[in-house]
């Protein structure tokens, strides 16, 4: 068996240890006789996984009791539309800050439903880094305040987060879900596609204080109704059992073999610094993204040449490392270091990039 070291940005890497531990189980899980690709959702055993896996969110991203962990599916696009229908339901306004694609799509989604105001945007600046705000922008009478917090395609993250006051903070978290600490408290909603940081593509993870499961608007779909989620353990039709499952382990992984979120994020911080030391010394390579905006999981660069990116890309593919070509709409590379991404595997990547700069000069 060879693996290769795979930078994608979702679909990405989970941790090897969840994959020996998922294959170990797939034909007897614990002594049921079934897969839990198999197993019925209303089943005891698949009961158990289900409150283990609660339990775990709840424990590693120490979420506060006033909130509520739902499984969802659509993937995070989905809740572009959802959280618009189920939190734009007083004054019918909503906030959103412009940092890279997804959050203009966010945005766009919303501005269906609603009055949405842009208070801020990179746009300009190619969304290299996270939009100067004035909070004299702010509408104090929004239902709430929209951000990504960490923006996959250019590699930049949010370091401090904006003061809504009393508007709640809804955040898109997909790509950073699960990297470090996060403070649940400060924020309204939070959702996060799975397939970064958590599990497969296929659960989509929305936390959300309980004050805000309220009616959703007229003519919202029920698999959109958070608050019908809520009050059915995710669990209104069959939910997506196996990213479930899948997440279980990686939570498992991040507590009992890594330490938890606080060890997690220096492991992660330790990673991506190998990679901006490097760029921020070569000849040949350079960052994307602004210093004071850089992105511990995606890691956005160029040579400045698009030949010579694609003959990067091409020649690190030979070498083992894949997925390293930038998003379609940017061009150039991005090496995205998720979670599972092992150090092991950025070292050798800097290795390599250092062979290719001095035979390119
Ligand atoms: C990947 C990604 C999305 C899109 O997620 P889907 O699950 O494919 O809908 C949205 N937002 C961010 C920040 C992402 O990284």
């Amino acid at each position: 068996m060879s693996r290769v070291y795979n930078f994608s940005a979702g679909p990405s890497m989970l941790p090897e240890p969840v994959l020996q531990k998922a294959a170990a189980e797939m034909m007897d899980y614990q002594g049921s006789g079934q897969s839990v690709m198999e197993m019925s959702h209303r089943s005891k055993v698949f009961d158990a996984i289900y409150q283990e896996t609660q339990a775990l969110w709840r424990e590693v991203m120490n979420i506060p009791d006033n909130y509520k962990v739902l499984f969802m599916q659509g993937g995070a696009s989905t809740q572009f539309a959802a959280v618009p229908m189920n939190l734009m339901t007083k004054s019918g306004k909503a906030d959103y800050v412009l940092s890279g694609q997804f959050s203009t799509k966010a945005y766009k989604e919303a501005a269906r439903y609603g009055d949405c105001k842009v208070v801020g945007s990179s746009k300009e600046d190619n969304f290299s880094h996270i939009p100067l705000l004035d909070p004299k922008e702010f509408r104090p009478d929004a239902d709430y305040f929209h951000i990504c917090l960490n923006n996959t395609i250019y590699g930049t993250v949010w370091k401090e987060l904006p003061d809504t006051g009393n508007v709640p903070l809804v955040a898109d978290i997909s790509s950073c879900i699960l990297s470090k600490p996060i403070d649940v408290s400060k924020f309204g909603l939070l959702y996060a596609g799975a397939q970064k940081n958590v599990a497969p593509a296929g659960v989509t993870i929305v936390i959300v204080r309980e004050d805000l499961l309220g009616e959703p608007m007229e003519g919202t779909p029920t698999m959109f109704n958070y608050k019908v989620m809520s009050e059915n353990d995710s669990m209104y039709n069959t939910p997506p059992c196996w990213p479930i499952y899948i997440s279980k382990l990686v939570l498992e992984w991040i507590k009992n073999d890594i330490g938890g979120l606080e060890k997690m994020e220096e492991r992660n911080v330790r990673k991506a610094q190998l990679l901006y030391d490097f760029l921020d010394q070569s000849t040949l390579f350079k960052g994307c993204a602004d210093k004071d905006s850089r992105s511990i999981m995606n890691v956005t660069f160029v040579t400045g040449d698009k030949d010579l990116d694609a003959k990067f890309v091409k020649e690190s593919e030979a070498a083992g490392f894949v997925n390293l070509k930038g998003h379609r709409s940017v061009g150039g590379m991005r090496a995205s270091i998720y979670n599972a991404m092992p150090e092991e595997g950025i070292v050798k990547l800097v290795e390599f990039m250092k062979k290719f700069e001095l035979e390119n000069k």
